[in-house]
């Protein structure tokens, strides 16, 4: 997968402060806002501050255990793929440990089912 960074992304106009967003927490190394069409009540994106495709091209250029934590290893992303991490009931965790689901080898479509009707 290549690594080609485009400083006019969405995400990088909001990291320069050119879009306002509603921060949730923001650190040294990264910022914490609610997506702007939320898909469930609590629906808040993190990014990174530097200038990173995907987690792969982080895990390339960022050093420590926990971009190697997945062994998603620099260069392989091949044609996509999404990492999910399932936290308590209403992520529906059925396994008490962290645990990050990798999924690729097709389109996946898009992130969410409907909520469940009432
Ligand atoms: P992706 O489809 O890339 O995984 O997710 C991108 C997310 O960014 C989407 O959920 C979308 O709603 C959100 N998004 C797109 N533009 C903006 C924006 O200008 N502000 C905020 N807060 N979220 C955005």
């Amino acid at each position: 997968m290549a690594y080609d960074y485009d400083d006019q992304n969405i995400f990088a106009k909001i990291l320069r402060g050119e879009i306002p967003n509603a921060t949730v927490l923001e650190t040294a190394h990264s910022l914490a806002f609610n997506d702007i069409t939320p898909q469930a009540p609590d629906h808040v994106l993190v990014i990174p501050k530097g200038p990173y495709v995907c987690y792969d091209h982080f895990a390339d250029a960022a050093s420590g255990e926990v971009c190697r934590l997945l062994g998603v290893k620099p260069g392989e992303g091949g044609d996509g793929y999404r990492m999910i991490a399932n936290s308590g009931d209403n992520g529906v965790q059925d396994v008490q440990h962290l645990h990050v689901h990798i999924l690729g080898g097709r389109w996946l479509g898009r992130m969410l089912q409907k909520p469940r009707p009432e």
